[in-house]
């Protein structure tokens, strides 16, 4: 597959990524079918990709089967060693991946590069983490016996990526992978394949042996999800998406009782209690609500404040909220950039006019923005209750809704009355208030004054219905290994 010059003009070093290949070589899949990957800021296109069949996923995790056994064969530190390489890589060519990752997905350029040192932080955690996994010895219940715990890689992993963090995603799954031993077979989201590609193309050059590492590109993903899912020789699916997918891909895992882990849909509480610093609630709620113009699964989609702060916070708020500057995300200047398609312009659109319906004010912003492409303007609306749809769903976009609550018991039973738990942040200063609503809150992650959480040091995922396991630190390990219990008698 190669680049179109609307993107290797932006590039320092196009002759390195002009031409993408993924470890199929010369598959049939490239003389076949191909879909068109869109700037979505400006309508370029920026590559045709080959649309790959059930018949080249097969193929790849055929490959990723046979490098399995070597791979996980290798020292603790030669793996490691190879994650360094490709750490090293990517921190080089920084600047071209997030031109790359701003081009396709339309994130402003300051947080596609963000991402792409985000990526690197989870390469480098797991370059070093390769080293430590360790097992247990248990003491014996007699004396003749030794037992002990060993942890093995799982072997094939199929990996699902969505758009909205298309390069940091990859990371995240793949580098713990490999620490671990497995080896992959990936299929990114349909609207990002090309960072993705870039990425494979710098671990190729890292040194990564013939097959650890394979990329199936498709335009639609259930049929590489079914094959992967329903192949018997892929042993663990990680999927990160919507929670609707999620629950598809855990139906077809069943059959095989394939080792699963998810990271799926948010409907994240921002909560400002009366005794919180406004200044710092506002700045949080800015950067929890609008990064990635609201396309994260962590993304402040409820904004409750309590009734004696709430209009000085809606001030606030939606003073700094008409300073962002909607646009293509290559303008330095621009801090909100593309909607990902018409659909996600759609539902920001419905949830708007339902809460409008309802007695719902909109501040500001509240439509399209006048230029080519799926630009939103960043939207504020007050008075909003628990009947609109935007209390209930997930909208994916920049939209704040600012909710009025007395109670801080009632807040709290109405922030876990979602069937998500993935993020929760709130603001306040009493501490006896910040123990007892960071324990109450049905969260896999609180963010306690603060909008930003995210770390590669971290533990990162979900409770109820926004997932399975985690990923980032050491727990995220865990998911790529089986404990192997080894008993020694007779001694
Ligand atoms: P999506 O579920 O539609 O797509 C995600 C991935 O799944 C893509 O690669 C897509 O091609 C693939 N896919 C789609 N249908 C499939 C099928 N039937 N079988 C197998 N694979 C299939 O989600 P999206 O719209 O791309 O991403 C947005 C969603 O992802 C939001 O709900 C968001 O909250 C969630 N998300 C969660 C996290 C997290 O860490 N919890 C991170 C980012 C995004």
């Amino acid at each position: 597959m190669t680049l179109t010059t609307a993107l290797t003009r932006r590039l320092k070093r196009p002759e390195l990524f002009r031409d993408l290949a993924n470890d199929l070589g010369s598959s049939s899949a490239d003389l076949r079918k191909r879909f068109a990957v869109l700037n979505p800021s400006t309508g370029e296109l920026l590559a045709e990709v080959p649309d790959m069949s059930a018949d080249d996923a097969r193929l790849a995790i055929e490959r990723a089967h046979a490098a399995q056994e070597a791979w996980a064969g290798l020292t603790a530190r030669a793996r490691s060693n190879l994650l360094w390489n490709w750490h090293r890589l990517i921190l080089e060519h920084s600047d071209d991946l997030g031109a790359i990752l701003t081009a396709e997905m339309g994130k402003p350029l300051a947080e596609a590069k963000s991402e792409v040192l985000h990526a690197a932080a989870y390469v480098q955690w797991y370059a070093e983490e390769a080293n430590r996994i360790y097992g247990e010895t248990i003491p014996a219940p007699s004396i003749d016996r030794r037992m002990l715990v060993v942890k093995q890689p799982v072997g094939v992993v199929g990996a699902i990526t969505p758009w909205n963090f298309p390069a940091s995603m990859v990371a995240r799954k793949i580098s713990p992978a490999l620490a671990a031993g497995c080896t992959v077979v990936l299929k990114p989201a349909e609207q990002t394949p090309l960072i993705a590609a870039a990425m494979f193309n710098l671990a190729r050059l890292a040194g990564f042996p013939h097959g650890v590492l394979n990329l199936i590109y498709a335009s639609e993903g259930d049929v590489i999800g079914r094959e992967l899912c329903s192949n018997s020789k892929v042993r663990k699916i990680s999927f990160t998406g919507s929670t609707e997918v999620g629950r598809l891909l855990m139906r077809q895992c069943s059959d095989q009782i394939k080792r699963i882990s998810f990271e799926l849909g948010g409907n994240a509480p921002f909560i400002v209690f009366e005794d919180a610093e406004i200044d710092a609630a506002v700045d949080g709620a800015i950067q929890a609500k609008f990064r990635n113009a609201g396309q994260t699964c962590v993304s402040a989609n409820r904004i409750y404040v309590q009734s004696r702060v709430y209009a000085k916070f809606a001030e606030k708020f939606t003073e700094r909220v008409r300073l962002l500057k909607v646009g293509d995300g290559f303008d330095p200047n621009v801090t909100i950039g593309p909607l990902i398609n018409e659909d996600a312009l759609t539902k920001i659109e419905l949830h708007i006019t339902d809460a409008v319906q309802k007695g719902g004010r909109v501040r500001c912003g509240g439509r399209r923005s006048a230029s080519f492409g799926t630009f939103f303007e960043p939207t504020v609306i007050t008075d909003v209750d628990k009947t609109m749809r935007v209390a209930q769903e997930e909208t994916f976009g920049p939209l704040a809704p600012l909710f009025r609550f007395d109670d801080p018991d009632d807040v709290v039973r109405d922030a876990n009355d979602t069937i998500y738990g993935l993020a929760a942040y709130f603001y306040a200063s009493n501490l006896k208030r910040v123990w007892h609503v960071a324990e109450a809150l049905e969260y896999g992650m609180v963010g306690i004054n603060t909008g930003r959480m995210s770390s590669e040091a971290a533990p990162f995922g979900g409770v109820k219905q926004s997932g399975i396991g985690r990923e980032g630190s050491r727990h995220g390990l865990e998911d790529y290994v089986d404990m192997k219990y080894l008993c020694m008698g007779g001694l």
